[in-house]
C-alpha cells in the first residue's frame, strides 16, 4: 500500500545526516530540532502555534483536555473514521455521539451534525478523511451558533487546503479551535516512528496544550494541571524537518497517481471513483473506490492474485465494534456508514508509484471489469 523504502532511498543523504546529527548531539528529548520543526510547520500551515506530541491519538486527547471538556459533555464525530478519534472521547468519560458521513466525500455530514446537537453538546470533531477536508465553513457556522468547539482530526490530511465562500484558503487543521495531526510513517507527512502535533491560533490554549504534554508543568516541578507525557523525539523531529520541505511535492505525487487511477478506471460499471468536493483540495492519503453489487471481495482476490495490495478502510462501523456496544446504538442506525463499510476499497497510494505500477494495477482492474 505504501513504499517507504523507495522514498527513503531518494532522500537518504539528508535523512541520514539529520539522524546522525541528533545522535551526535545526544539531545534526544526536546533537542533544538523539535522547536525548529514546530516553527517550520507553523509557517507552512499559517498558524500561530504548533505543539509537537507523541502521536495523533495523544494530540486528540490533549486537545479535549486543554478545552476543559468534562465527563458527560457530548462530542459529535463521524462513525466513519479510524478508532483513535472516538477512543479518546470515551477514555476521558465524555459522551460520544456518532453521526453518518456524507456518502460522496466520506466526510462527516453537516446536516447529521445539526440533528445531533443537544444542550449538552460541547464539541464537534470533523475528520478530514482520506486527504480531503470536511466541509468546514458550515461546520464552523453551526459551532458558532451553538457555542461549540471544533477540533479537527487532520491525521490524514496534513497539507490539504479548504476554500471558503469568500475565496479565503486555509490549511486543514487551522480552521477549528485546535487541529490534531499524526506523523505515523504512512501518513502524508510521516516520520520513522510515532509522532503527532496540535495546531492552534489561540495563545492561551497553546500554553495550556504545551503544559499538558509536559506533565501539566509550566515551571519545572510545579504542576498546575493534570497532564500527560507526550513528546516528539528529537530524531523524529529532525526527520520531519527534512520531509516537511518535500510535503507539497509528496502530495502532488499522490495527486498525480490519483489522476491516473481516475483516468483509467472511469466508466467501469459498478465502480465509483473518489469524489472531489468543490471546497477542498484532495491530497489522497487514500485513493478509495466504492465497489457495488457485492463484487468487492471478488476484485480484492483478483488483485491479490496479481500481487497487488488493497485495503478496506474501514470494514466495521464504530457502533458495531464490541468495545462500543455500551453506546447502545441500533445496528441499522447508520445506513451511510454501513453501506460505505460494505463498499469501500483503497488502492495502493504513496509518493513513489510509477507509470508501470499504475498501469499494472489499473490494467488488472479493467480486465476484471471487462469480463
Ligand atoms: C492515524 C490516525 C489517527 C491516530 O494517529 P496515531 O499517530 O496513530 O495515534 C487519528 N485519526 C485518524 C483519522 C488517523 O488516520
Amino acid at each position: 500500500m505504501v513504499d517507504l523504502r523507495s522514498q527513503y532511498e531518494r532522500l537518504k543523504a539528508d535523512l541520514d545526516s539529520a539522524v546522525a546529527g541528533v545522535i551526535n548531539s545526544t539531545a534526544f528529548i526536546k533537542g533544538p530540532d523539535v522547536r525548529l520543526f514546530e516553527e517550520e510547520l507553523q509557517r507552512y500551515l499559517g498558524v500561530r502555534h504548533v505543539i509537537a506530541c507523541g502521536n495523533g491519538t495523544d494530540a486528540l486527547q490533549i486537545a479535549m483536555m486543554a478545552l476543559g471538556l468534562k465527563p458527560g459533555d457530548e462530542v459529535i464525530t463521524t462513525n466513519f473514521t479510524f478508532i483513535a478519534t472516538v477512543e479518546v472521547i470515551e477514555l476521558l468519560g465524555l459522551r460520544l455521539v456518532l453521526v453518518d458521513p456524507d456518502p460522496d466525500t466520506f466526510n462527516i455530514s453537516v446536516s447529521a451534525i445539526e440533528k445531533a446537537i443537544t444542550p449538552r453538546t460541547k464539541a464537534i470533531v470533523p475528520v478530514h478523511l482520506f486527504g480531503q477536508c470536511a466541509d468546514m465553513e458550515p461546520i464552523n457556522d453551526l459551532a458558532r451558533r451553538h457555542g461549540l468547539h471544533v477540533i479537527e482530526d487532520v491525521a490524514q490530511a496534513t497539507g490539504a487546503e479548504y476554500r471558503f465562500a469568500d475565496g479565503t484558503v486555509k490549511k486543514a487543521g487551522t480552521m477549528g479551535i485546535i487541529g490534531c495531526t499524526s506523523f505515523f510513517p504512512s501518513k502524508n507527512l510521516g516520520c520513522y516512528g510515532d509522532g503527532g502535533a496540535l495546531f492552534t491560533d489561540n495563545d492561551e490554549l497553546a500554553a495550556m496544550i504545551r503544559s499538558i504534554t509536559n506533565h501539566g508543568m509550566r515551571v519545572r516541578y510545579y504542576h498546575d494541571t493534570i497532564g500527560v507525557n507526550s513528546r516528539l523525539d528529537t530524531i523524529q523531529a529532525a526527520i520531519l524537518r527534512v520531509k516537511l520541505r518535500h510535503l507539497d511535492e509528496f502530495n502532488e505525487a499522490r495527486q498525480k497517481a490519483a489522476a491516473w487511477y481516475d483516468r483509467e478506471l472511469s466508466g467501469l460499471t459498478g465502480i465509483t471513483l473518489p469524489v472531489r468536493s468543490p471546497y477542498s483540495s484532495h491530497i489522497f492519503h487514500q485513493y478509495t473506490l466504492r465497489i457495488a453489487d457485492d463484487r468487492r471481495n471478488d476484485l480484492r482476490e483478483c488483485l491479490e492474485n496479481e500481487g497487488i495490495p488493497s485495503m478496506i478502510y474501514y470494514p466495521v462501523p464504530l457502533h458495531m465494534q464490541k468495545a462500543y456496544a455500551h453506546l447502545g446504538y441500533p445496528a441499522d442506525g447508520f445506513p451511510v456508514t454501513t453501506r460505505l463499510s460494505g463498499e469501500v476499497l483503497s488502492l495502493p497510494m504513496h509518493t513513489e508509484l510509477d507509470d508501470e505500477q499504475l498501469e499494472y494495477i489499473t490494467g488488472c482492474i479493467r480486465s476484471k471489469y471487462n469480463q
